[in-house]
């Protein structure tokens, strides 16, 4: 369960949920009589960047539609069609009023970003290029490519375009065109954290210099952090109801969500906190040594790409994280390992059975989650599976879905599912967080990781999102170099001196939040920018 009800699973009793007094009984939107219901709705405002934090399924979407008035919000009543006024009298006097009225008005354009950007090539036939310059209605289109780094494909196809490489032009076409309202369905997906951060950036300017409204949607904590100046938390019953809060300072609005307690609202909607650990890079683990790899090169086509990795071991239970930029090797250096790619030079302990889940998720086989989960372990189904990787990973709701069927995160969990049930040494997995929403990410790091110890397996993970390699990781192994030209792999080393490496080369520095430990990004230039950065402590701040 969710565990907004602390005594009493609310499934069977939908209707009779200890809603908030303030909401009192009448929902913006009810989709039917027993239908999701939506209660309360973000207020953009102009020149700003307004975040949303919650869960997948909570209507954030359904709050999108309304506000782009692609949908007349019902509040609930099925007798009598309520007119606009009525929804704007419900909404006089609040941060909302003025936006409603201009759309009201009908004065007021829309620009999104959709959340699923694996899905634009079954949408558009054709370049980059000319999907971006139907997009170009400020003038600010070549000036985005630039900044974004996408100007060596745009001449490609949509078809041949990388995940990461998708969402940067799907950023770049929502942020060219000329609008009021601009929505963006989660921008970090398939994103390093320097693309994070310009993507941040970039919608922060549209937002002061151009006095254009910003709603964001997004689950990477220390982008959102950075990026909103206000927040919403939307929180509820996915599927069944959804509430969005009033506007919170960022701060406020992400560490309460840790917490799991509204402070304004005065509202338990979980019953754990999601902690950090306060200056304690985990301790070095001792485990025995699963693998030992020596100095490896490897280079594609003519030299185009090298990668040189310096030779380094991985423990047993451990959880090595991986981080570095896009297009630095670390897939190249997964299949050497996994012998699916063969060195230029030195070898690879061909013994090493390893279960490997891509960034890209292929399983588009037309078959039932369960049939496909049940053909890849003879565990399926027992209360052992069930406990270590269904429920962690929520599997239940969509078991007898088929597998094409499914939505981003689903997808993303299923796959978690199908590497962690096959039985191997080494499993490696590339950006686990991809569509998850942030308790998602917080519930597949602890199936991780508890995986890696009872197995006395490995796990290694490449993401992007700092929190969750934070939480995830007991060392760290770092790339760097120059993408698509060269890269370099150090061995792997304890948190503080990886984190140390990683950050000095992105020339971004973490501070902790005091209340609750979690890592926030300094302002750039900022004196405690300035000072971390003299004493060489990017990430654990003393
Ligand atoms: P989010 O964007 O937070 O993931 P959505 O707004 O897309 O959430 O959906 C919230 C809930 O509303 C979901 O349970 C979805 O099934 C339901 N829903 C969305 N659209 C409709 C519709 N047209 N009719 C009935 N239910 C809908
Ligand atoms: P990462 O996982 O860090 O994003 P990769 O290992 O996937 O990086 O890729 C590193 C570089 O090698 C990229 O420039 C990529 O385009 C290139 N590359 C990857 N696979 C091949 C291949 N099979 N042939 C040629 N170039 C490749």
């Amino acid at each position: 369960s969710c565990g907004i009800c602390v005594e009493k699973c609310p499934f069977d009793a939908i209707e009779i949920i200890n809603l908030p007094q303030e909401l009192g009984d009448e929902p913006v939107h009810r989709y039917g009589e027993n239908s999701f219901a939506l209660y309360g709705l973000p207020a953009p405002q102009e020149g700003r960047v307004t975040g949303i934090l919650g869960p997948n399924g909570i209507g954030k979407t359904t709050a999108v539609h309304i506000l782009a008035d692609e949908m007349t919000p019902n509040l609930g009543r099925f007798d009598e069609e309520p007119a606009w006024k009525a929804v704007i009298d419900e909404y006089r006097g609040t941060e909302l009023q003025d936006y409603l009225e201009d759309l009201r008005e009908g004065d007021m354009t829309v620009a999104r970003k959709p959340q699923y950007v694996d899905q634009i090539p079954d949408q558009f036939d054709g370049t980059a290029s000319e999907l971006l310059e139907r997009t170009d209605e400020r003038g600010a289109l070549d000036d985005l490519i630039e900044r974004t780094g996408i100007g060596p494909v745009v001449d490609n196809h949509i078809d041949d375009l990388s995940g990461g490489e998708l969402q940067r032009v799907a950023l770049v076409a929502t942020l060219a065109r000329d609008a009021d309202f601009y929505f963006l369905d989660e921008i970090t997906p398939y994103l390093d954290i320097g693309q994070r951060m310009t993507a941040a950036q970039l919608i922060q300017e549209l937002a002061e210099d151009e006095d254009r409204s910003m709603l964001v949607v997004e689950h990477d904590l220390a982008i959102l952090d950075l990026l909103a100046d206000a927040l919403h938390v939307a929180y509820g019953e996915p599927g069944a109801y959804g509430i969005i809060t009033s506007p919170k300072s960022t701060k406020n609005g992400i560490n309460e969500y840790l917490s799991g307690y509204l402070d304004n609202e005065n509202m338990r909607f979980r019953q754990q906190e999601i902690e950090f650990e306060e200056h304690a890079p985990r301790s070095v683990s001792t485990g025995d040594v699963v693998a030992e790899y020596p100095d490896l090169t490897k280079s594609y086509g003519d030299g185009e790409f090298s990668l040189d990795v310096e030779a380094g071991q991985i423990r047993e239970s451990e959880v090595l994280g991986v981080v570095g930029p896009n297009g630095i090797g670390k897939s190249t250096f997964a299949k050497l390992l996994a012998g699916r790619l063969e060195p230029d030079a030195g070898t690879v302990d061909a013994d090493l059975d390893i279960a490997y889940k891509p960034q890209y998720i292929e399983i588009d086989q037309p078959m039932r989650v369960d049939a496909f989960l049940s053909s890849i372990t003879d565990d399926f189904g027992s209360s052992y599976w069930n406990t270590e990787i269904a429920q962690p990973l929520q599997l239940d709701a969509v078991m007898e879905q088929q597998l094409t069927d499914l939505s981003g995160g689903e997808r993303q969990r299923v796959a978690i599912a199908a590497c962690l049930s096959e039985d191997a040494d080494l499993y490696l997995l590339d950006e686990p967080s991809a569509h998850l929403d942030v308790e998602q990410r917080v519930m597949a790091t602890s199936a991780i990781r508890r995986y890696a110890e009872n197995h006395d397996a490995t796990a290694m993970v490449i993401d992007h999102d700092i929190y969750m390699i934070d939480l995830l990781s007991d060392r760290l192994l770092v790339f760097d170099g120059e993408p698509a030209k060269q890269g370099h792999a150090s061995p792997p080393v304890e948190m503080r001196e990886g984190m140390n490496q990683f950050l000095s080369n992105l020339d971004v520095t973490f501070r902790r939040d005091e209340r609750t430990s979690r890592p926030r990004i300094n302002k750039p230039g900022s004196q405690l920018d300035r000072q971390q950065k003299r004493d060489g402590e990017y990430y654990y701040a003393p």
